[in-house]
């Protein structure tokens, strides 16, 4: 069984029905069939939204199902069909901050050769770690005129499953680890921002990085030796 997650395939699915999977009433939790909520992962935060009556406060994924915290009426039964509905400003906002991080970490390899170390990402504001020691100078106006340029430029953004076998031979996904997946993970999904950046990952993107906006870097700061963070936030184009 598990839950069919529907952004993997099309993350600009709004609203969809299932088919409650199992109830845990003590968490207030249900599992579905099929589900356009994404869970807490890879970087990127939970949606929240509606099922029904219910509200959804959380997200996150056990196995291979999805659990959606609730909030509200009582809680359906397994079997019930319920109707799902994700906050869309909000996730919306964090596909274009996820993006915005793909380019980030796309601009910082090109023009400096230095892997992202860590990273974390709210609606619309991000930090992100890299190998750097020390930042080079006038790197934070240099980083961002070099983002906004490309997210300017409308670069198209795919996302696609490749058998694992392919995607450890990519060159450009060797850098990003994509042979620290498990060998039990058969299909790896790729996102590619066509000619900039390319990661396994699982999270969920605007089709076009001119539907990012801009970004402004807000901070840049040393976290100890080959680490430094930078800050930013998503803007309107
Ligand atoms: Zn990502």
């Amino acid at each position: 069984m598990g839950t069919e997650m529907l952004f993997l395939r099309d993350a600009y699915v709004r609203d969809f029905d299932a088919t409650v999977t199992a109830v845990d009433p003590d968490g207030s939790r249900l599992a579905l069939d099929q589900t356009a909520f994404y869970p807490t992962g890879g970087g990127q935060p939970h949606d929240t939204g509606r099922l029904g009556d219910l509200a959804v406060t959380a997200v996150r994924k056990e196995g291979d199902d999805v659990w959606h915290t609730v909030e509200g009426a009582a809680l359906p039964a397994v079997g019930d069909p319920v109707h799902g509905e994700i906050d869309w400003e909000r996730r919306h906002a964090l596909m274009r901050t996820h993006t915005a991080l793909h380019v980030l970490c796309g601009v910082i390899w090109n023009e400096w050769g230095k892997a992202v170390t860590g990273g974390n990402m709210e609606p619309l504001s991000a930090r992100m770690d890299f190998e750097f020691d020390p930042l080079p100078e006038g790197f934070g106006p240099r980083v961002e005129e070099l983002v906004n340029a490309e997210l300017a430029a409308g670069r198209k953004v795919e996302g696609d499953f490749l058998p694992r076998d392919t995607a450890v031979e990519d060159e450009d996904l060797i850098r990003t680890k994509v042979n620290m997946i498990p060998e039990s993970v058969h299909e790896i999904r790729v996102v590619d921002i066509v000619g900039l950046d390319k990661q396994a990952d699982g999270g969920t993107h605007v089709h076009s990085t001119a539907e990012v906006g801009r970004i402004r870097v807000t901070k840049t700061e040393s976290k100890g030796k080959g680490n430094k963070r930078v800050r930013l936030e998503v803007v309107d184009g």
